[in-house]
């Protein structure tokens, strides 16, 4: 059953912190906090235009909820329990700071119907929590993580690569720690350089370089690589597109692309594929046929036909013979070499 969110955004709301990295109010274009009559108003809007055949869930996201007053968690959940209690809704989900959370609030939230709880984690790196001024450590991550599992919600960890003090030694010992919490999904949003923050101001003054895109890709890439080959479901790779964010007033540098997903998925079929062509036995100045799922047939290629013109390029490929196929898995490939098939898929490329 296809998902429909139902959002909900409390910019900066509880946040005890200012992460240098965070301007809610430019990322979700929304400048004042929510009511608990605007959390009715917003659920009900929504649910006049959705499909019933949907999986919906309300979701409170761009702040730190369950570091809020009791009373203000209660009204604000309040709404959305009564919507799930008639059977109007499926979930409930929020985000918050894994430094808020302990056996108490678990259970407020629990009795609130809560059943997803996504953790704010950006890097297992102390020293890069620390240069974020995140004001918590990667401690309070594994407690909550622990937490969360234990009381059978479901648990998800965010991640920023390309924060101020993290290279690829530190991004390679926070993803291996990240498996080892065996979260059930993580999301990837790479490090931009947002209006109004330290991070915007370490940039103008030259103490911050944010990710080239193509390296933010990469990066993202092989995380998304090795938490799939884990078992560790990666539900997102970018900030979602906004007109905000689009409008490019409010990202001042880094990686940001509407369609990052899209580019992310695009590199790792491109791996596939060279890991496959890397082997000694395909020798050089071939043509290969490629068989793909049409679903797959922009990401196979890449974004104006990137991928193809460097496979032909590094590999002296002679021709490159791309057909749709729906008996093809969404996912795979299924080369033709010199008479053989070959099916690719990402488990193939080597576990790093
Ligand atoms: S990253 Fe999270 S905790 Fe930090 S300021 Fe933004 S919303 Fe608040």
């Amino acid at each position: 059953m296809k998902h429909y969110i139902i959002p909900i955004f409390i910019p900066h709301l509880g946040c005890l912190h200012q992460c240098i990295f965070c301007n809610q109010k430019r990322i979700t274009g929304r400048e004042t906090p929510v009511t608990a009559e605007q959390v009715t108003a917003q659920i009900e809007e929504r649910l006049k235009a959705v499909h019933r055949d949907r999986w919906i869930e309300v979701a409170f996201f761009g702040g730190s909820f369950t570091a809020l007053p009791a009373a203000v968690q209660r009204d604000l959940l309040s709404p959305a329990h009564l919507a799930l209690e008639q059977g109007r809704i499926h979930a409930i989900r929020l985000s918050t700071r894994p430094d808020c959370i302990n056996g108490s609030i678990i259970a407020n939230l629990k009795k609130h119907g809560v059943s997803i709880v996504e953790l704010g984690v950006q890097s297992l790196d102390d020293n890069v929590l620390l240069k974020a001024c995140r004001g918590h450590n990667s401690q309070d991550v594994i407690e909550a993580t622990r937490l969360l599992k234990k009381s059978k919600i479901q648990c998800g960890l965010q991640l920023m690569p390309g924060l101020p003090g993290e290279d690829w030694i530190s991004l390679l010992a926070t993803v291996r720690k990240m498996i080892e919490l065996r979260p059930d999904f993580v999301r990837i949003y790479p490090t931009i350089v947002i209006k109004d923050t330290v991070l915007a101001e370490q940039y103008s003054q030259g103490t911050y370089q944010p990710l080239t895109l193509s390296a933010a890709v990469a990066r993202s890439a092989y995380m998304k690589l090795v938490f799939e080959q884990a078992g560790i479901a990666v539900i997102r790779t970018g900030l979602q597109a906004t007109e905000e964010l689009d409008s490019k007033a409010s990202v001042i540098a880094g990686p940001y692309h509407p369609a990052f997903g899209e580019l992310v998925d695009s590199h790792i079929f491109y791996l596939m594929l060279a890991a496959f062509l890397e082997q000694d036995v395909i020798g050089r100045r071939t043509e290969i046929g490629i068989r793909y799922n049409p679903k797959d047939a922009s990401k196979i290629r890449g974004q104006y036909n990137s991928n193809i013109k460097r496979l032909v390029q590094r590999y002296k490929l002679t021709a490159f013979n791309l057909s749709p196929d729906s008996a093809v898995k969404n996912g795979s490939i299924l080369l033709t070499l010199k008479g053989d098939n070959y099916l690719l898929n990402k488990n193939m490329i080597n576990r790093i």
